[in-house]
């Protein structure tokens, strides 16, 4: 027989889930860590830098400094699910002031060299600072203070950078305004790099991603025994002051076909003038893209001791590989680690070196009027 409910009995009840329902939706909420803001130290000029620390679900933690719009460090779990922070750098914005190796950096406004520091647009001729011999190297997009903005939404953390790169800055033409942001997916292993920039004049820019990756831990050793595959069948080969001399050569039957995963160390100290030229790998691989508007993948890193797996998709026409063959033990990096001597590998996704001064070159060129858009992840799994 059906008992007729107590109306009181009943409110009490409905309103105990209810009561139980908000709890556990504040505790969701709560459990989801928002992105924290700490401060990472002054700059000469007195001017200080925050550092942000975005985190997801699935055990990622990335801090990026809004000096240079750096990666300063990012943690990644190991086949045992054990996080470590698998890129090199320094506890302090000011030792990024000083530092001259790119740890972690945004690279800009042209990414890797420009031979004898010049080249020629629109009938004239640009003359860029020489800050490697006679070439032009990088810029100076990692000595800036960059505006940072929490850009984060459901689908997860994402800090965006912003810098407007003033007309004749390092040498280059236009007002140049970029957005970079960073962001780790909630569901995905992975951390993604938007960039997105303008110019209010014609002009040449190579935007990239400069961290110093060690699968095994930061500052744990070297690199020579990750095994290495790149989706590029051909390279573009450097002379001695490692700018390409235009030539597309074919990887096949040399040090430079990572085609199969292969050690990175298996062949590096090979009898080759490429590699002498490099110190060891220093260059820029063609990928294979089937169409390069795309993001398609361009490596595959992974660490046989730690069973990392880092794989790099990018829209990018190419792909710079290089081993920290001008790491030399002597900077003391984060934790009073120090980098010995190809202690870490670069997978700097970018269009080629020197390409203003080569017209068969995928062109660099912006237009005002255009947006320049480019992405690469990271994406990270274990074997
Ligand atoms: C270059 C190296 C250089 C390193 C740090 C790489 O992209 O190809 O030659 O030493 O960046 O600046």
């Amino acid at each position: 027989m059906l008992t007729p409910r107590n109306p009181v009995t009943s409110l009490a009840a409905v309103s105990l889930i209810c009561a139980l329902a908000l709890i556990a939706v504040a505790t969701a909420l709560e459990a989801k860590p928002k992105m924290e803001k700490r401060a990472f130290g002054k700059i000469q000029d007195g001017r200080s830098a925050d550092l942000y620390v975005l985190s997801n679900d699935q055990g990622i933690q990335a801090a990026i400094t809004n000096y240079g719009a750096t990666l300063v460090s990012l943690k990644v779990p190991d086949r045992n699910g054990k996080a470590a922070d698998i890129v090199l750098g320094f506890d302090d914005v000011s030792k990024y002031e000083s530092g001259k190796a790119y740890f972690g950096a945004t690279v800009g406004r042209y990414g890797n060299r420009i031979a004898h520091a010049k080249f020629s647009l629109d009938g004239v001729t640009y003359t860029l600072e020489k800050n490697d011999g006679d070439n032009h190297l990088h810029g100076s997009f990692n000595k800036r203070m960059w505006a940072a903005k929490d850009a984060s939404t459901s689908a997860g953390q994402a800090l965006e950078l912003t810098y407007v790169s003033k007309d004749g800055e390092d040498g280059f033409p236009g007002d140049l305004s970029v957005k970079v942001v960073y962001s780790l997916p909630a569901n995905e292993n992975e951390l993604k790099i938007d960039y997105t920039a303008t110019t209010d004049k014609d002009t040449v820019l190579n935007l990239t991603h400069h961290s110093y990756f060690n699968l095994a831990g930061q500052g744990n050793g070297d690199v020579l025994q990750d095994q290495l595959t790149l989706f590029a069948s051909k390279f573009t080969p450097v002379d001695a002051t490692l700018i390409p001399t235009g030539e597309l050569r074919p990887v096949q039957g040399t040090p430079f076909d990572f085609l199969k995963a292969t050690a990175v160390g298996a062949r590096i100290n090979q009898d080759d003038e490429q590699l002498k030229f490099g110190k060891g790998y220093d260059h820029n691989w063609v990928l294979d893209l089937k169409d390069s508007k795309s993001i398609a993948e361009a490596a595959v890193v992974f660490e046989p001791t730690t069973g990392r797996v880092m794989q790099v998709w990018t829209t990018e026409p190419a792909i710079q590989f290089y081993t920290g063959n001008f790491l030399d033990g002597t900077v003391q990096g984060k934790d009073g680690k120090t980098y010995p001597f190809r202690g870490a590998l670069c997978l700097e996704t970018q269009h080629y070196p020197d390409s203003p001064n080569h017209p068969a070159f995928p062109s660099t060129e912006l237009k005002p009027g255009q947006t320049f858009h480019s992405i690469t992840t990271f994406k990270f799994s274990v074997q």
